[in-house]
């Protein structure tokens, strides 16, 4: 499709919302008609979930219009590790026919996707990982152990990446896998988290077979994907534009008009400084990632996307330490509940309660890769300041030492 205006996204999005009324469909049914429409994924292809257009710049419309017709649903509560980084890698690498299967139902939340990067011997060196895959005619067999993979209880599909030869130096010798979770020899189990829930898990693969058609990317070349998804995971986690004064922030303005007539007045003059700092530098944070949507390009981004996500993360921690500091000594009871539970989606982007939200905004820093992973990408490959030592970058992976 040629290039549409704003005015006429809008305009879409509207009859949409007249022709499937969100308040008399399921989430399903409204979001698959969203996505037969072109406006879930505006950057996409006519036909799958997009209209083709050159940037995503105009699903800020679509979701403005949504959001104003009291629509919540939410792609990072729908399917955040689906849509925020599985669509943009089976667009860049699946098969025509697998586009057409796998999208639709992904948008919807029909399909849970997660990410099995992490292991208990590679996290921020996620190249080095050591879970086997050997091919067997058709089909690949895995064997080995994840960890941390987030809605892998609930996910129909998961992005492994898995060693194929061993005898490559580390970031040549990986393959990219959709791996179907329902397949024999997936074993997953509850991992908790300090919030007391178990969003992640860790997963034992034993003799999984995968079908030679489901490699993304060529064998020996899961590297290149494994970027892809990491640069879209950044994005997805940092570079929200939500509506102003929402979010975290929210939480901590709520708070504050709540207590702030109860603290003493030196008490009071110091929060209410640091309030006001959190509060511009959110809406700052807010509008560098519209501007950045707005100068986005369609297809992959770049190193760049780590900016959003290290400040996020780190604002998130700022914020809801101020809440638990207004709060005083009532920050120390969590009467809401601690109850060992595993959710069927997250709960990333505010509203939670400050207490789960203060729990909850530690993992900011590590998930996703932790603050100082982020600060070395964005020196090194923004910035280019010189790189970070790495003795085992040209040594085949079968012999660096390893414990
Ligand atoms: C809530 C949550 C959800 C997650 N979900 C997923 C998921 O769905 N799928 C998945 O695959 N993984 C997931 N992860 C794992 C996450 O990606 C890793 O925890 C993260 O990349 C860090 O790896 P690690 O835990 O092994 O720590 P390590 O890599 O062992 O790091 C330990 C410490 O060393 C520092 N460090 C390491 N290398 C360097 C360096 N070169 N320079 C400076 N400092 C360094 C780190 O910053 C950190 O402070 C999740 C993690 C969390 C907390």
């Amino acid at each position: 499709m040629a290039e549409v205006t704003e005015a006429e996204i809008r305009e879409m999005t509207r009859q949409l919302i007249a022709d499937v009324p969100p308040g008399d469909v399921d989430q399903f049914e409204f979001r698959g008609a969203q996505f037969d429409r072109g406006l879930a994924l505006v950057q996409f292809p006519e036909g799958l979930g997009g209209l083709g257009l050159s940037s995503r710049r105009l699903q800020t419309a679509v979701d403005a219009e949504l959001r104003a017709a009291g629509v919540t649903y939410h792609d990072l509560n729908i399917n955040p590790i689906g849509i925020g980084m599985g669509a943009p890698v089976v667009l860049t690498y699946a098969s025509d026919e697998q586009k057409q299967r796998l999208l639709r139902p992904m948008y919807t939340g029909e399909e849970i996707w997660c990410q099995m990067f992490s292991e208990p011997g590679a996290g921020s060196d996620v190249a080095g990982l050591a879970s086997r895959a050997v091919r067997d005619g058709d089909e690949w067999v895995v064997n080995g152990q994840k960890v941390w993979t987030t809605l892998a209880h609930v996910s129909r599909w998961g992005m492994l990446v898995a060693r194929t030869d061993p005898d490559q130096p580390k970031h040549r010798g990986l393959t990219y896998f959709l791996l179907d979770m329902e397949s024999e020899g997936v074993d997953v189990r509850p991992l908790y988290q300090i919030t007391g829930e178990a969003e992640f898990n860790e997963i034992f693969l034993t003799d999984v077979r995968i079908p030679h058609d489901r490699v993304f990317g060529d064998v020996g070349g899961g590297w290149a994907a494994a970027v892809t998804t990491l640069m879209n995971e950044r994005v997805a986690l940092g570079g929200g534009v939500p509506k102003q004064g929402t979010g975290p922030i929210g939480d901590l303005v709520r708070l504050w008009n709540e207590r702030k007539g109860s603290l003493d007045p030196v008490t009071h003059d110091v929060m209410r400084d640091r309030v006001v700092d959190l509060w511009s530098r959110a809406e700052a944070l807010r509008l560098t990632n519209w501007r950045a949507r707005e100068a986005s390009k369609s297809g992959n981004p770049g190193p760049e996307g780590s900016v959003g996500k290290l400040m996020s993360a780190e604002m998130n921690q700022h914020i809801y330490e101020t809440c638990m500091d207004l709060m005083g000594a009532d920050a120390l009871a969590y009467e809401i509940g601690y109850e060992r539970k595993r959710p069927d989606g997250l709960r990333l982007t505010g509203g939670a309660g400050a207490k789960y939200s203060f729990l909850r905004a530690r993992a900011n820093t590590i998930e996703g890769g932790t603050s100082e992973v982020m600060r070395n990408i964005l020196g090194e490959r923004v910035l280019g300041l010189p790189g970070d030592v790495r003795v085992d970058k040209d040594v085949n992976w079968v012999d660096v030492p390893r414990n």
